[in-house]
């Protein structure tokens, strides 16, 4: 007779309580966890992982999040921003290595000549590799009209983490400000999913003052927005930052890891055919971090193809890989022997199912 763990498992609709359970099962309990959420993904999306070359095109931010090394105000950093010149090589790099897409990131800029720019180098990217190489933004709050025309020159997925789904989380790990406002970001993703953008969301797992409830909120706020796409990871402190001042000592990294893992494979068997990221921030705390997360129902990676140099510019956390780990031999810097069973999605973009079900209106 099944008990505790599979009794949930077993179910076809999942409530708060369920979400709680499994996120507090026993260590014994945890590998059906995740094996039950590869096999839910193996079913719905098959057994592909699809990568997205990251280019971290610049870290000058306008933002002041307490957590991130790239904040406004930490003047220890140089600022950079990659040239279009550097941006283009990277993705014809993606294209050329069967990457199938590329997901463009940089700290918050809402200047006309951001926005200028990164209509061209969309559209420039677009026309030469005839439409073929997909283009993910995560560029953070912009007005609707920048989400628009950057959509209508060719970008097609938009990933904005809401970070923590309870407002009072949310306002704890940013200032009290203008510019921080957990409306605000809720509106913009709003904004994103309206524009047609494959709409990505996420948090992080592990900031200071976050419970299991809030980690369960976080779980519910994905499946009531409907996303088509989830990044989360663990909060790693960076000292240059209000968050890591006292606690870089970065206490229960494994805690938050093994966590991870958990909110992991508890969205993948919520939310069946959905993109869910195996973040960097796995391999930081874990060298076989990519690994474990898609043993338990992760299905993305994201290679960095940032040119070496600006490295450590993009460092949010302290511990960030600064290397180059991708390489015409293993293009995904995975250990695929760790992951027996699954196979790279090669030179697709790798659309979810579940983009086309909820704009279809099923
Ligand atoms: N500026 C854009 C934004 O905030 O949406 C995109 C770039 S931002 C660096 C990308 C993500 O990095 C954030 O959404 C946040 O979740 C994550 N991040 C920032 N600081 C972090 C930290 N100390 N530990 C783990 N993740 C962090
Ligand atoms: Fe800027 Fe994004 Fe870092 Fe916040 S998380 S400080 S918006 S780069």
């Amino acid at each position: 007779m099944a008990t505790g763990l599979a009794l949930i498992l077993d179910k076809k609709d999942y409530d708060r309580s369920d979400i709680l359970a499994m996120l507090q099962c026993s260590e014994e309990e945890a590998p059906l966890l995740y094996r039950c959420a590869a096999a839910v993904r193996d079913r719905y999306l098959g057994n592909s992982i699809f990568l997205r070359g990251l280019i971290e095109y610049s870290n000058i931010c306008g933002k002041n999040c307490l957590y991130c090394g790239i904040r406004r105000s930490n003047d220890k950093i140089e600022r950079y921003t990659l040239t279009n010149e550097e941006v283009i090589e990277a993705a014809l790099t993606a294209h050329r290595l069967k990457f199938g897409s590329i997901a463009i990131q940089a700290g918050e800029n809402w200047s006309n000549a951001f926005i200028d720019n990164m209509e061209e180098l969309i559209r420039t990217i677009n026309k030469l590799t005839n439409g073929q190489l997909g283009i993910t933004l995560s560029l953070g709050e912009q007005s609707r009209e920048t989400y628009q025309r950057w959509f209508d020159a060719g970008a097609h997925r938009y990933l904005l983490r809401i970070e923590a789904a309870s407002e009072a989380l949310y306002r704890r790990v940013h200032p009290e400000d203008q510019m921080h406002r957990y409306h605000r970001r809720i509106e913009c993703l709003r904004i994103i999913q309206e524009t047609g953008y494959q709409t990505g969301s996420g948090v992080m797992i592990g900031l200071p003052f976050q419970t299991m409830n809030h980690l369960a909120d976080d779980i519910i706020f994905m499946r009531d927005f409907d996303v088509d796409m989830c990044g989360m990871g663990p909060f790693i402190e960076h000292s240059d930052t209000p968050l890591g001042a006292n606690g870089a000592a970065n206490l229960f990294l494994k805690e938050r890891f093994n966590l991870t893992l958990r909110m992991i494979a508890i969205l993948r068997i919520i939310m069946k055919d959905i993109n869910i990221v195996a973040s960097t921030a796995m391999q930081t705390i874990d060298p076989s971090g990519r690994e474990k997360a898609i043993s338990s129902g992760a299905n993305v990676v994201m290679p960095n193809l940032t040119p070496a140099k600006y490295r450590p510019g993009y460092q949010i956390y302290q511990g960030k890989p600064g290397y180059r780990e991708v390489t015409a031999e293993n293009i995904s810097g995975l250990n695929l022997d760790l992951i027996p069973g699954t196979t790279l999605g090669l030179g697709v973009w790798g659309d979810t199912p579940h983009y086309s079900r909820r704009t279809a209106g099923n």
